[in-house]
């Protein structure tokens, strides 16, 4: 893959009449979905107040969003989103090619239009079945830490472990040449499938599985990503991982730590904890 970055084949204004068209009442709606997730996003919203990114979106009535012109509405959220990528700048992420690729992913397409105006936020929110769509901080930080090889930063063969939405993929797709993803609840495999239909990404292949078993049939990867925690980091993700190859995952129940696995030979794995981070739970098998 070359350096240029990557541009989704459709411009936003053609896809984003999926949220924008939906958005009728947006303000006045509650979220009432019990999890954790819906709290941190109202905590980080309540933090985020030195940039008032919901005012932004908010700023723009309803109706007359609807009544913009679609390029006019592609650059608000473009804007929005781009006040997003400072923040996660200034909480550390440095790569500019992860930096690029989180301005280029539309997020409010990932969410259901009633969290479409908190997409923005640095917050990981509900996307349904119990699960989240990861925060933009961690999304950015995990690609950045995977980049950060021996090849300069190319990832040839990427492994994602846990679509959900399909967001993180996305962004993957931006920095990878083939991204493979694999999500055990069927019906969150076929939401992430509807969300990335419209942005036509040519080099992201989803599955549905159990994804603590990896995907042998590709295997090895040069990048491995787990979206959800588990107590280790199953051992066949490690057998998975090309020499040189770096794995980023979540560990831990209650109390998680992100950590970066590189494999240095046939039999030799480096394991380098690197900060505590929040994700929902790996578990085995699937959900049909
Ligand atoms: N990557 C997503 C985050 C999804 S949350 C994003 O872009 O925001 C983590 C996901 O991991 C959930 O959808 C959950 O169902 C999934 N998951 C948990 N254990 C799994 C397993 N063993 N195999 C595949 N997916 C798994």
């Amino acid at each position: 893959m070359t350096e240029k970055t990557r541009r989704f084949p459709l411009p936003l204004s053609s896809v984003a009449n999926k949220a924008h068209g939906e958005k009728k009442g947006l303000s006045q709606q509650k979220t009432v979905m019990p999890q954790t997730a819906t709290r941190n996003a109202a905590t980080n919203s309540s933090l985020a107040t030195s940039r008032p990114i919901r005012k932004e979106l908010g700023a723009v009535p309803v109706k007359a969003a609807r009544q913009i012109e679609s390029s006019s509405s592609t650059m608000v959220s473009h804007a929005v989103r781009k006040a997003m990528v400072e923040r996660v700048a200034s909480q550390g992420v440095k790569d500019a090619k992860v930096l690029k690729a989180l301005e280029n992913v539309p997020r409010h397409l990932f969410l259901e239009p009633a969290l479409a105006s908190q997409a923005y936020i640095d917050a990981s929110l509900p996307i349904g079945h119990h699960q989240t769509i990861s925060q933009p901080y961690i999304v950015a930080r995990m690609i950045e830490v995977l980049r950060d090889n021996m090849q300069g930063g190319t990832l040839e063969r990427v492994l994602e472990i846990g679509t959900g939405c399909g967001y993180q993929a996305a962004v993957l797709s931006q920095v990878a040449k083939d991204v493979y993803s694999i999500e055990r609840i069927k019906a969150l495999h076929e939401l992430a499938k509807s969300n990335l239909r419209p942005l036509r990404i040519p080099n992201i292949r989803l599955h549905y599985g159990d994804g603590m078993l990896g995907f042998p049939q590709i295997a090895p990867f040069d990048g491995i990503i787990l979206a959800a925690a588990g107590l280790e980091v199953p051992k066949d993700l490690l057998e998975q991982m090309a020499i040189g190859g770096r794995l980023v995952a979540p560990v831990g129940s209650s109390s998680q730590v992100l950590q970066l696995i590189e494999r240095k030979s046939r039999h030799e794995w480096v394991t380098t904890n690197l900060e505590n981070c929040h994700f929902v739970p790996l578990r085995p098998g699937t959900i049909a």
